[in-house]
């Protein structure tokens, strides 16, 4: 276990926030036990995967941040799963699943998260959402101290939304596999790549859908539409190439950021009567 202090620009995608002085990295179960957790709000613990969801202030976190090391993909002969650490990225899963002809994981190729975000945010994509691979996760729960495996009805899943995961953090997941095909699955990946890649900006200075798509809608659709795209405040801008997507300056400010998601919400709320719910997480102090 190591506790740091850290800039929070170096562990998110947009690459915003300033420091946390109450950083720790986990790499083992063991290494968890030994943190007293009656010293720390648990309110304000935070988990952190890549950062690929997360926008932290640019006055920096005062609470805690755990971040869980556990990267590893094992394929259980005898259970038939395959058991992928919270830290694995999940193009990593992809590029394995085609290695060992495991078919449907070819669409995590474009997402830049960890596993462990990905079970929170119930990640998807092109049709896929990452709990309809999930049998079981183990957790840590910081309440309890305990570790702890639940079955994914437990998390009541639904579109990036999840349950009872809050003061918990998970360690694992054991997934579903199905045979597949190496070249049918490689093409796939190629597939994925070449769409993200016509229609998303590259991952760097944003971390993908900046709103949840309201329902029978597309938030995207309808920022496009309110003549949105290309605006920008403080350095951060509506990407021409895909409306849901923000994209930061290199030294723009979280700030800005959040004033263009307020900017947006308001437009498409007067514009459309729709109120527009945020995928990216805020965290920190924002005016
Ligand atoms: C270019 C780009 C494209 C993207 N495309 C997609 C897409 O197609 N589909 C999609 O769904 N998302 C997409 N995303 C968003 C993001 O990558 C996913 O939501 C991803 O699952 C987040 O994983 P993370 O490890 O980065 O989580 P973080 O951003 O670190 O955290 C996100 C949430 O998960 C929680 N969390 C993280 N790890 C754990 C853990 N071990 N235990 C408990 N809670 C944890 C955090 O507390 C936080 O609430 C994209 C992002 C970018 C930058």
């Amino acid at each position: 276990m190591i506790l740091n202090k850290v800039r929070l620009s170096d562990v998110t995608t947009y690459k915003f926030g300033g420091n946390c002085s109450n950083f720790y990295e986990i790499d083992s179960k063991e290494s968890l036990k030994r943190i007293d957790f009656s010293q720390i709000n648990l309110e304000q613990l935070v988990v952190i995967g890549k950062g690929s969801n997360i926008v932290f202030s640019d006055e920096g976190y005062s609470g805690t941040i755990i971040k869980p090391n556990f990267d590893f993909i094992e394929l259980d002969k005898i259970t038939g799963l395959l058991k992928v650490g919270a830290a694995t990225f999940l193009p990593d899963i992809a590029r394995y699943s085609k290695d060992k002809s495991l078919a449907n994981f070819e669409w995590l190729i474009g997402i830049p998260g960890s596993v462990g975000g990905a079970v929170r945010m119930n990640a998807g994509a092109y049709g896929y959402e990452f709990s309809q691979h999930i049998k079981a996760v183990n957790l840590f729960n910081f309440e309890t101290e305990k570790f702890e495996t639940y079955n994914k009805e437990y998390f009541n899943f639904s579109y990036r939304s999840s349950n009872n995961l809050d003061k918990k953090m998970v360690i694992s997941v054991d997934l579903e596999i199905k045979e597949g095909n190496s070249i049918e699955i490689q093409q796939n990946i190629i597939k994925y790549l070449q769409q993200r890649k016509l229609t998303q900006p590259p991952a760097i200075y944003n971390a993908g859908s900046v709103f949840k798509n309201p329902k029978e809608n597309s938030a995207g659709y309808l920022i496009e539409k309110a003549g949105l795209k290309g605006h920008t405040i403080g350095g951060v801008k509506v990407s021409e190439k895909h409306a849901n997507f923000f994209v930061a300056d290199k030294n723009s400010k979280a700030q800005s950021l959040y004033d263009l998601v307020k900017h947006t919400k308001d437009v498409i709320l007067e514009n459309y009567q729709i109120e527009l719910e945020e995928e990216i997480i805020f965290l920190g102090d924002f005016k």
